[in-house]
This record gives C-alpha cells, structure tokens and sequence, in this order.
C-alpha cells in the first residue's frame, strides 16, 4: 500500500515514508492510495479475536511495507505491555438504541492515547527499517491533551526524545499536574511565558529555522507527533471495527446491520478515522459530527460554506476549540474523488481568504455520509446532570456534546439506528467542571482536590493515572518565554 499527498497528483510514497515525514512538502496529507474491503467473513473472524488481534489485522492492511512481527511487537508494546486495561477500548450501554464507546482507558484518560501509544512504535520502527541513525527529537506544542499523551507515548521509548511546550496560561490545571509530573528519562517538559498560539509558532519556527544542520551534526532529528500524522489516523479505525463487533458479540446488534456514529469532533481526525472504516465495508450509517460553540463544522455540512471569520470561543470541552479541522482536507479529496487540484484550490482560499464554499455533487456527497449540529455550554452542563440522573452515568463535557447532539439528531430526523456515542474523555480529567454540571456549586481552589468529591459523587473510582498527581513530584519547573524556545531547546540537548 502506497501514499500519496491530497495536494499533489505525483507523490507516492511508503508508510513508513509518509510517518516518519508526518507532513507532505507541498503542505498536503498523505492518504492512504486505496481502501481495502473486508467482507463479511473477515468481519467473522475479527469477532472471534480480541482488541490486539483487530487491531493487527487492520493495521497490517495499511502498513504493507512494515514486517508483520514488527507491527505485532508495536502493538504489543502499545496496548498490552502498556498502560491500557484488557479490553482497551470498551462499549457500554448507555440507554436503549446507544452505547459508548469508551476510548479513555489509556495513560492520560484522553482518547489520544488510543493513537499516541502506538505512533511511537511505529515511527521508532520505520526510523530503525530505513537506516537512520540519529536519535528523534519530538517537539510539541500543546493546549492540552496532546502534549500530555504524547510524553507518555514517547516516555522511555529507545532512541527517541520528547519535549513538550505549553502555554503557562493555556492549560487547565489538571493538564499542567499532569505534565510538570511527567516521569521518563528522556522527556521534557517547558511552560511558554504566552499563549497556545505563542508556544505552537514557536515550535514552528523552531521547525523553519537553520537549526537542522546544527542537530544533523550532533545526531539528532526533529520530528513531531501532530494529529495529521497518517500514524495517528491509522490506529484510530480499529476501535470502529472493534466497537461493532463488541456490539454483535455483545448481542446488541443483529449480524451486519447498520450502526450510526456520533463524534465529538475537533480536528477532524476521530471522525474521519469512522469514515475510513465506513470505507473499508463496517456498516456504518449516518457519521454525525458534534461540535461545541466553534460550530464552523456544523455550518460547513449544512451549508457547504467553511468559514474561519468568526468569534473563537473558549469552552469546557477545550479540545474541541478549533476552527481549522486540518484533517477536513482528506475528507475533501475524498469526496471530490481525489482531485489534488480541487482541493489545493480550497486550501489555498482558507489560508488567504479564511473561507471557502463547496457545493454541487460534493455537497450532496456530504450530506449523505455526515449530519452536524453543535452544543452550546449550557446544553452540555444539562446533558452532563440530566444523563446521570437518569441513567447513573457519568459523561465528561466533550462526549456531553456528543450525547446532546445525538438527541438533536434523533429529534429531528426520527433515526432510530442503533448509535455508538464516541466518549473521549474520562469525566475525572475535567472533575471541576462535571462537578459544577451535577449541581455542586462552590469555589474550586485547586481540580486536583475535587477528584474524590467527584468519585463520591459519582461511586466511579478516580482513575489510578490521576489519583497519584497530587501527591506527585514535580519534575519539570522551567519556563521560557515565546523568544527562549529555541534556546532552551539547545540547552536541553547540551547544545
Ligand atoms: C482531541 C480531542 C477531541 C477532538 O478529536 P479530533 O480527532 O481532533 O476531532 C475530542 N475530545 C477530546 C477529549 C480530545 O482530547
């Protein structure tokens, strides 16, 4: 299997290629160049194994030119040695006609664990395979989440280094517990005297600079672990197929009958990985994409008008604050049936103009795969009270948005397909908020300490990862500002 970038008709590139490269020059993202079909008795056999044993298959589709012991190894070391419980990825039923799906079993309790556990594998593999000898510098910006899951994905990972910058005020105080707490011989750890756009620039900046030759020489290689990584994507399809299967087995769902998805939806990323397995023969119906008060997704599936002009709201399902969904682009090159021109055109109107418009057959197209709605703050916060008291469930305020968006959709189209809700946050990574949303007001001097008020609350456990934080060293004091990235990336490696 081959790659090629949605920007250029002459690419064509390895997987191993397309993930050590994360990003094609020209600026496009590397698709994969056909979708294998499984049938229904490969879908048989799938349901008699286990997570690892899906996710092996799958991935041995896509990623043709890694050796298959090895893509077993990654796996391993991912879901199994790792800090994943068996199982991995588990649906529940929530209520009749919806089950979640939840994805936040990992390390950070974020669903970007489920891809940032294994990408490092993979790419560590594909650096080996190809004859690299340098040693792999990860540098991230982060408002949150990633930065969080990408230093335990990278924590101690053999010839690599990870070093992670976030904005001293642009993180919620559990995310910044979790990093400055962060173990691992070769992580670190720098708050951005700025914003998150500061700390991102930054990196990017670092990324454009002279510096390659200087890193060249003493042996080491930038590379990041951005969520248009085609390693990121590829992992992110398993839990579909899993999810379904678990559904049949489970004797919820009859043999291959359709199943509709809901995704909190930020950049793209977790629903197009649904799209893939739609794709690739699950019998996914409608993808509906849920977004929070940064509705710009919402508007584009309804009117075909993308456009970024607009206020940027700040939310409590922070990782849904975004308005350009850069994994959008491989959707549209989908649906315009590959046209590297077409969608350079549209790439091109967003950067200059912070617009573009599609219509036609495409917009149609979208309509039929995908419906779009969003939630506001105080919908969530009512989502999150009135799902507890009903079904005893405890919901964080991203997958809150997804259940309120499913109700809207249920509603207004009178869809009764049996729905898995994707959950991508444990509700204890925003204990504040949730606590708040149930009804216990009252002032909040530290997150950290309304964990067990939330566990008493709810009678769900706190999540191990997050109970140790508060009596956690903390390993990672320095602070930069927006002008000393790039120097206090040189002293971290002794340069
Ligand atoms: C990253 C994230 C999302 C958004 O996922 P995308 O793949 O970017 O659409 C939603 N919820 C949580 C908790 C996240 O961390």
């Amino acid at each position: 299997m081959l790659y090629e970038s949605t920007r250029d008709k002459n690419s064509r590139l390895t997987s191993m290629d397309a993930i050590k490269q994360g990003i094609s020059k020209e600026g496009g993202l590397f698709v994969p160049e056909a979708f294998p079909r499984l049938g229904t008795e490969d879908l048989s056999d799938l349901a008699a194994g286990d997570y690892t044993m899906r996710a092996r298959h799958i991935l041995k589709l896509f990623l043709s030119d890694y050796k298959e012991e090895d893509i077993d190894r990654c796996i391993e070391a991912a879901y199994v040695n790792g800090a994943f419980p068996p199982g991995v990825a588990p649906v529940v039923s929530l209520c009749p006609g919806l089950d979640v799906l939840e994805l936040w079993h990992g390390p950070t309790c974020a669903f970007k664990d489920m891809a940032l556990q294994l990408l490092p594998h993979l790419m560590t593999t594909a650096i080996r395979a190809t004859g690299e000898q340098k040693e792999i510098v990860i540098l991230t910006a982060t408002s949150g989440d990633t930065g969080k899951a990408a230093l335990e994905g990278f924590r101690d990972v053999e010839g690599t280094r990870i070093i992670v910058f976030y904005p001293v005020h642009g993180v919620s105080s559990m995310q910044r517990l979790q990093m400055i707490t962060q173990k691992g011989r070769n992580t670190k750890v720098i708050a951005v005297e700025g914003n998150f756009d500061d700390a991102q620039s930054g990196v990017k900046s670092i990324f454009g600079s002279d510096l390659d030759d200087r890193l060249d020489k003493a042996g080491y290689r930038l590379s990041s672990a951005n969520s248009i990584n085609w390693g990121r994507l590829v992992p992110q399809i398993v839990y579909y197929f899993s999810a379904y299967l678990d559904l049949i087995n489970q004797g919820r769902i009859k043999k291959w009958q359709t199943v509709n998805v809901v995704v909190p939806t930020g950049n793209f990323g977790n629903i197009l990985a649904a799209y893939y397995a739609k794709r690739m023969g699950l019998p996914l119906g409608r993808l509906i994409c849920a977004s929070n008060r940064n509705n710009v997704l919402t508007d584009f599936i309804s009117t075909g008008v993308y456009d970024i002009n607009r206020i940027f709201y700040k939310t409590t399902s922070p990782s849904m604050d975004i308005l350009i969904s850069s994994n959008l682009e491989r959707l549209l090159y989908e649906l315009s049936e590959r046209d590297t021109d077409f969608v350079s055109g549209l790439m091109r109107e967003l950067k200059e103009r912070g617009r573009y418009k599609v219509d036609g057959q495409l917009l149609n197209r979208l309509n039929d795969l995908f419906w779009g709605s969003y939630a506001d703050e105080g919908q969530t916060r009512a989502t999150i009270k009135d799902t507890f008291e009903k079904y005893g469930y405890t919901l964080d305020p991203h997958t809150a948005v997804g259940k309120f968006v499913y109700d809207q959709y249920r509603l207004q189209t009178g869809d009764t397909t049996e729905t898995i809700l994707v959950s991508t946050a444990s509700p204890f990574k925003f204990p504040a908020e949730v606590l708040k949303a149930l009804g216990y007001e009252g002032d909040v001097p530290d997150e950290a300490a309304c964990l067990e008020d939330l566990s008493r609350v709810t009678g769900v456990p706190v999540p191990a990862p997050l109970e140790s934080l508060s009596h956690s060293e903390v390993l990672h004091k320095d602070v930069c500002s927006r002008e000393g990235m790039k120097q206090a990336l040189l002293s971290y490696l002794k340069l």
